[in-house]
């Protein structure tokens, strides 16, 4: 019995061509990506089939009870895009802050940093 071959398609973020990618899985492994106009595009589709990574945009508290918008300083973890979120909503960062600045370091255990985006006095 052969395994069952799977489909996926995956719009390539990389640049601004957005090549439409397709995917085929069979038994848990990639055995052929098309569509794709250079390396990076598969190197984009393996990672988004294997282990999605995303960059979080959120915000935690100021001490002054408004609200600091923040991102993760590289991609983590689709998968751990929830738990990052519920860590740093017991965040609570001191003003000032300066654009770039990082106010929390290892989220969800990936070992990225979260830094904030705008400055704030
Ligand atoms: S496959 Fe290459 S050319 Fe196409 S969108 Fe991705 S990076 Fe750009």
């Amino acid at each position: 019995m052969s395994a069952t071959t799977e489909k996926r398609r995956v719009t390539c973020i990389v640049c601004p061509s957005g090549c439409r990618i397709n995917v085929e899985i069979e038994g848990g492994k990639i055995i052929e990506i098309s569509g794709n106009q250079c390396k990076r595009g598969a190197d984009y589709a393996t990672t988004e089939v294997t282990q999605p990574m995303r960059v979080l945009t959120t915000t935690v508290r100021l001490e002054n009870g408004r609200l600091l918008p923040v991102k993760t300083s590289h991609p983590i973890p689709k998968a751990l895009l929830f738990d990052a979120i519920k860590e740093l909503s017991g965040v609570v960062v001191k003003p000032p802050v300066k654009m770039g600045q990082v106010v929390y370091s290892n989220v969800a255990g990936t070992g990225v940093d979260v830094v904030a985006t705008r400055s704030w006095d």
